[in-house]
């Protein structure tokens, strides 16, 4: 049992790891001693970020080839602009948020960042430009200092307590009695999910990448803290090429573009008000859905209040 019990244990070490921030991915790979899905190309050069435009061009994929997931998407993020993907669940977002990442090259088609091939540069730098803000953020067994320096290792204390005046969770930190000092995790400090999420953010601030990939939380928050991140999330995208992955349709009001992913093709884009005048449009109904859904939701918590 000893001898199974600490490769898993490994394995779990290593999947927290690469879910916590995805910056040492290829580490993970060589102390896992197996083959990443995609490898650099001989002569792969680090990606040289000018301007952080991202284009997708007629782009395929399947995970299993009798499956297509993407079957010819083309679009652009131009610098400093954001573009948000919504669709049903299952559509492919968080897929080609995955292929941003390069964790699968494309089967036809390409992807360009300032007309670089993703296939032509360094995996390294491709990660290292790019910031990713997850659903679900999971933090080492640390201070919230140390979380939050992970994004940059050699961050000022001083630089870190702006970030986190920028993510929100300042106020937080300040009922903490050890403050930026306590320990977070299952022994320490128990932060809730958009605590979690401010503290990705303010790692994601210090990190300072011209690319962002926002991946919105699929479980419902209250309206003060949904206020809070979204606030946060202004704040880090600013600026910033941004592409937001929407389970939920709340952050994508403001994006410069919205995609409406389906049977994995483009089936609506647009700005929002925009879509919302497409009579029977799929952004129109996912709208009207999920307005009945937070009602219901109201309407069971005012239930449950006056019980
Ligand atoms: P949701 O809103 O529910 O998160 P999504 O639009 O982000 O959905 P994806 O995660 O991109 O959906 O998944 C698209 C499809 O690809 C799904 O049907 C899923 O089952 C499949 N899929 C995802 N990851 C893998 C994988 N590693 N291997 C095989 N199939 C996968």
């Amino acid at each position: 049992l000893m001898q199974l019990s600490i490769p898993l244990n490994f394995i779990g070490f290593i999947y927290r790891e690469i879910r916590q921030g995805l910056t040492d991915i290829e580490q993970m790979f060589d102390l896992l001693d197996v083959d990443a899905e995609v490898q650099d190309a001989p002569d792969a050069q680090p990606l040289v970020i000018e301007n952080g435009n991202i284009k997708f061009n007629d782009v395929y994929f399947a995970y299993d080839e009798n499956r297509p997931i993407l079957k010819g998407i083309s679009f652009e993020v131009p610098a400093g602009k954001s573009v948000a993907i919504v669709g049903p669940s299952g559509a492919g977002k968080s897929t080609l948020s995955r292929l941003l990442f390069r964790f699968y090259d494309v089967q036809k088609g390409a992807i360009t960042i300032d007309g670089h091939d993703l296939r032509d540069v360094t995996q390294k730098s491709l990660r290292a430009a790019i910031g990713m803000v997850p659903q679900d953020t999971v933090l080492f067994n640390d201070t919230l200092a140390y979380n939050i320096r992970y994004g940059r290792p050699d961050a000022s204390q001083e630089e870190i307590e702006k970030a986190a005046e920028l993510a929100q969770i300042g106020n937080f930190v300040r009922t903490v009695p050890d403050g930026f000092n306590a320990m977070v995790g299952e022994r320490g400090l128990k932060l809730s999910g958009g605590e979690k999420q401010r503290v990705a953010i303010a790692r994601t601030i210090l990190k300072a990448p011209p690319i962002l990939i926002l991946d919105e939380a699929t479980s419902a928050l209250d309206t003060a803290t949904e206020q809070e991140i979204q606030d946060s999330l202004d704040e880090v995208s600013k600026g910033r090429t941004t592409l937001v992955i929407a389970h939920r349709l709340s952050t994508v009001i403001k994006c410069d573009e919205i995609i409406v992913l389906r049977d994995g093709l483009i089936a609506e884009r647009g700005r929002h008000a925009e879509l919302m005048k497409l009579k029977d449009g799929l952004y129109a109904k996912m709208w009207e859905r999920q307005m009945e859904a937070t009602e219901a939701e109201q309407r069971l918590r005012k239930a449950q209040e006056a019980d």
